[in-house]
């Protein structure tokens, strides 16, 4: 056996100042009160820096800016033109990819080794095919001549900080909305920083205004009354109070919430590529993944098999620091959420599923939280109903293929599925029965900016990505 030499990525690449404003047309600028917050590490639980808490009053600032850039400038400007600065700021992220893929681990949690192969190509590549559609709008399948709606307010999770705001800014900006975006509050420095690429760009002032805080700053920005469209993603909760509060206002509403995936592998699967599938699909992220694939379904003949060599290949995975770049599982992204994960595990012992956990080493600071599974799952335990959103897989079984669908669909959400088998044809069925907006096949947590993803049920509604997510951010009502 050899050890592992620490390969830590260098955080002088990063330059993070102690204390930061909202970016309001164009500019810095200091919150009317005096609230701040803190961010942090979740790895060290060192302070990383202060940010400002956006008021009411801030909020009405930011969407002023926004209504003025629209009305002024980016409303009116030629697609072929909005298009230039997209591109441009897709070229300048993957020029700072590295610093920003430090600063995200370092707020956030995750492994460098996601933030930088996943999290950043996916921004820039976000941006880059926006900006292709940004003069083709007519040949978007939505009309001749669509319209932009106007000020977009965006609030946006934790878990991918800048990749939410990219799904987010980059269709709004093609179509020429106007945005106000406002990160989760123990992440805001990747949004931060994209402010400074917003400056770099050039980009008109008050196109993009980002106001930093929590729920409440939240609050005040979807309730605006001179906001034309809310995109929000997070908990199913918080949507649904959004969805209330948006309710008859006349702004455009998509929503992107929760899940709890079945990722279905069947008896004539290769079982060694499922193995990886499955933990790319609940352990990429720590499971704070909305469409994580944390019920996993597995055909009765070959559970004992899956098992061992599941549990054999968690027993490999390294948890630590995520700015190694041999770590596979990082921290929990705060305290909050490992009471949550623990919680939810707790209430799985007590419901009389068994517990399994990857016995590897836990740091002393910090949020962490071992690869769990869980077996002897039934289908009306907490921990195969409700969204755990951390490292823990939920294991049930099925005997025949309408079983297997039966499950799946048995939940409240329908965010996204796998199935694994060696027959295209059973993959094709098996697809059409999913009540989910994403079905992996003998893949998982697969991404592209050309692909749309969305929810059933009460995973949300609306697309985001691809040529669908540009409806969101248009004015299709028929003539
Ligand atoms: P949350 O929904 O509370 O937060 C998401 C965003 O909404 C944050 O920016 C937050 O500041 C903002 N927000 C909170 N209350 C608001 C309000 N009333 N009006 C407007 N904005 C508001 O999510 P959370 O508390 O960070 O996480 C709780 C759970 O939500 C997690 O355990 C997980 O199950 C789920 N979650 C899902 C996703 C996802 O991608 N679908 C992301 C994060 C969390
Ligand atoms: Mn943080």
């Amino acid at each position: 056996m050899f050890e592992y030499a620490p390969a830590p990525e260098s955080r002088d690449v990063v330059d993070i100042r102690p204390s930061y404003g909202l970016f309001i047309n164009g500019e810095w600028a200091d919150a009317l009160g005096d609230a701040r917050e803190k961010t942090i590490n979740p790895a060290s639980e060192e302070v990383l820096a202060e940010f400002a808490v956006a008021s009411e009053a801030d909020v009405d600032r930011a969407v002023s800016a926004a209504r003025k850039a629209y009305d002024a400038v980016w409303g009116q400007m030629p697609g072929r033109e909005r298009a230039k600065y997209l591109f441009r700021i897709a070229r300048i992220i993957q020029e700072r990819a590295r610093e920003l893929a430090v600063l995200e681990s370092l707020d956030n949690g995750k492994p460098i080794r996601e933030s930088r192969d996943v999290d950043l190509p996916l921004v820039a590549a976000h941006f880059f095919y926006y900006a292709g559609w940004a003069d083709k709008l007519g040949y978007a399948g939505l009309g001749a001549d669509p319209r932009p709606l106007g000020v977009a307010a965006q609030v946006i999770p934790w878990n991918f900080p800048l990749l939410m705001l990219a799904w987010k800014i980059a269709p709004a900006l093609a179509c020429g909305n106007t945005v106000v975006l406002k990160p989760a509050e123990t992440t805001p420095l990747t949004a931060l920083a994209f402010a400074e690429i917003c400056r770099q760009a050039d980009l008109p002032p008050g196109v993009v205004n980002i106001v930093t805080g929590a729920g409440e700053t939240g609050q005040a920005l979807v309730n605006h009354p001179d906001v034309n469209k809310v995109a929000f993603t997070g908990s199913t909760e918080v949507g649904r109070l959004i969805a209330r509060s948006v309710a008859g206002s006349g702004k455009k509403l998509t929503l992107e919430l929760g899940g709890k995936a079945a990722n279905i592998v069947f008896d004539d699967a290769a079982l060694d590529q499922a193995v990886e599938g499955i933990v790319n699909g609940i352990f990429f992220n720590q499971g704070h993944v909305c469409c994580a694939g944390s019920r996993l379904l597995v055909q009765e003949s070959i559970e004992g098999e899956l098992l061992d060599a599941l549990k054999r290949r968690l027993s490999t995975l390294r948890m630590g620091d995520p700015l190694d770049k041999n770590t596979d599982i990082g921290a929990i992204n705060s305290s909050a959420q490992l009471a949550k994960i623990k919680e939810l595990s707790d209430a799985g012992e007590s419901e009389g599923a068994a517990r399994w956990s990857a016995s590897c080493p836990i740091p002393e600071k910090g949020f962490w939280f071992p690869p769990t599974l869980f077996t002897g799952v039934a289908q009306s335990h907490r921990i195969a109903r409700e969204e755990i959103f951390g490292p823990v897989l939920s294991v049930l079984t099925f005997r025949t293929p309408a079983e297997a669908v039966e499950k799946a669909n048995n939940s409240p959400y329908g965010l996204s599925a796998g199935v694994w088998t060696e027959k295209g044809s059973r993959i094709l069925w098996m697809a059409d029965k999913l009540r989910a907006g994403v079905v992996w096949a003998n893949t998982f947590n697969k991404f592209d900016p050309t692909s749309p993803f969305g929810g059933y049920k009460e995973s949300g509604y609306g697309r985001e990505g691809g040529r669908h997510g540009l409806e969101a951010y248009l004015d299709v009502r028929p003539m």
